[in-house]
């Protein structure tokens, strides 16, 4: 069985990659029939942040990606939140003293710079505490057993690191990148186990990923560096039958394609990089989210699926369903995915032109009262079906509605000169008193032919005084369907219009 987990850390809200990461999870799970796991990775206690978690479960169900197992939904493998494992790390990370692939670490902040600014000095390359300094530190493998169980019994702090062994190429195949190589000398002796008993994110996630039967790890490009540690972390825990395949996923660029996409970009350009919006509870700032922003899940969804992907089809517009159906991990690209705010804009239109009119209507009505206009539910239901193909947010349709909710203050005067003649001033006359002795219901349909048979009644041909009427309507030469228009406004309203425009 196909298992993959989506594993944040609670350290704030989720940042809209997390919601790609999480969604390419989701895709691969359910395309595979395979299950979908959420694990909270809360061992940094100087990172988590409250309110974090229960954000990010929340824009999980916003986006609409359901979760098998895990957080929130429970299982077989619980507890899912790592700060309720500890035992488990712990003993993982004796078991790895005990064979001699871990040692206990007692060096103190100041011990530890010291030997930073020496390699620092001699220009050493990146690696530090590793198979070469560690023998001029103070640890199990330079210090004597009984110093190493004095020094215990007496509380001294200590850390368990990973005995990484000095020459050896580590590799593994990843589905996007292929083969990444990497040599033992550039992986330091990661701490494992910190001195309040907590693991490092490296051991709790291979210890985790292992325990809960995790076929594939899909995650940000950011954490390929750490892999080739992961391999060697499974290989000393005994786990490298089992290892997980690992699938690295494209960084999201700024817009302007110049470098990684990053929290600090939100201020900057105007456009949310949260799904929700997020007020930060120290500072109580509030960061925009596309939720709050008018971004529907399914657009949003649909604008991720396609960052740093594609069927290889022509095909942009999918549905959840299609995206499980299309989705491939080996077709992931490689190179980072621009994050374009106008193809997400257009995304949503397209979504949002396809809204049911009813569920449009609040919105309309709810912004058009704040903008001072009378609006029934009715209305604004009717204003939604004829506006909603011109907007890329619902609440852009009021904005779209000023001719309806107002009669001219002025005419277009281009078109008033162009099209403002006598048969114009005759054909909008005799629509007029047809519309004044028309006592029938009064909808698009029914206006319609009232409209023909007066204009046709006087002479005139009707394709000559529509942009006409229309100005003597809205002010403008253009707009959208002037028979919805009219149902809109009410037979009063546009006789009042079309008597204003003839005065
Ligand atoms: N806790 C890590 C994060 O916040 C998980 C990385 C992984 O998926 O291995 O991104």
């Amino acid at each position: 069985e196909i298992r993959v987990r989506f594993a944040p850390s609670p350290t704030g809200p989720l940042h809209i990659g997390g919601v790609r990461t999480a969604l390419y999870n989701y895709l691969f799970a359910r395309k595979m029939g395979g299950k979908m796991l959420l694990r909270i990775e809360d061992t940094d206690q100087n990172r988590f942040v409250p309110g974090a978690e229960a954000y990010i479960m929340d824009a999980l169900r916003w986006a609409g990606i359901e979760i098998d197992e895990g957080q929130g939904t429970g299982g077989p493998h619980a507890p899912y939140r790592q700060s309720e494992r500890r035992e488990i790390y712990q003993r993982e990370a004796q078991r790895l003293i005990d064979e001699g692939k871990a040692y206990y670490a007692f060096d103190t902040a100041e011990e530890l710079d010291a030997m930073r600014q020496r390699l620092e000095a001699a220009n050493a390359p990146a690696a530090q505490y590793n198979a070469i300094t560690r023998m001029q530190m103070r640890n199990s493998l330079t210090l004597k057993p009984e110093e190493v169980k004095a020094r215990m019994d007496a509380g001294d702090p200590y850390v368990i690191r990973l005995k990484t062994p000095r020459k050896e190429e580590v590799r593994l195949n990843d589905i996007i990148r292929g083969w990444v190589t990497v040599h033992s000398s550039a992986i330091d002796d990661k701490v494992l186990l910190k001195s309040d008993g907590l693991p490092t994110y490296h051991l709790a996630n291979i210890v985790d990923d292992h325990l809960m039967g995790i076929t594939h790890v899909i995650r940000g490009e950011e954490w390929l560096p750490s892999a080739p540690l992961h391999v060697l972390l499974y290989r000393y825990l005994g786990w490298e039958d089992t290892m997980p395949q690992f699938a690295h996923l494209p960084l999201l660029l700024k817009p302007e394609g110049n470098g990684k996409l990053s929290k600090r970009d939100a201020d900057l350009g105007g456009f949310p990089i949260f799904p929700l919006q997020w007020t930060d509870p120290n500072t109580g700032q509030v960061a925009r989210g596309f939720r709050e922003d008018g971004y529907l899940p399914e657009a949003t969804v649909n604008f991720l699926a396609l960052l740093g992907w594609n069927p290889g089809t022509e095909q942009e517009l999918f549905t959840m369903d299609e995206l499980i159906a299309s989705f491939d991990l080996a077709q992931v690209h490689k190179a980072g995915a621009r994050f374009d705010i106008q193809k997400a804009q257009w995304f949503n239109h397209q979504y949002v032109k396809e809204q049911p009119d009813a569920v449009l209507a609040p919105t309309v009505q709810q912004q058009a009262q704040a903008a001072g206009y009378d609006c029934s539910l009715a209305k604004a239901e009717k204003i939604a079906a004829l506006l909603k193909g011109r907007v890329n947010f619902a609440r852009e349709i009021v904005d779209e509605a000023t001719t309806i909710f107002n009669a001219p203050t002025h005419y277009d005067e281009a078109v008033t000169t162009a099209k403002w003649n006598a048969d114009a001033v005759k054909a909008v006359t005799a629509f007029h008193d047809a519309l004044v002795a028309y006592e029938g219901e009064f909808v698009a349909d029914t206006i319609k032919h009232t409209l023909s048979d007066a204009v046709t009644q006087a002479g005139i041909k009707q394709g000559k005084i529509m942009q006409a009427m229309r100005l003597a309507l809205t002010g403008s030469g253009a707009g959208p369907d002037l028979m919805l228009t009219m149902e809109i406004i009410g037979k009063d309203e546009t006789v009042r219009r079309l008597e204003q425009a003839l005065a």
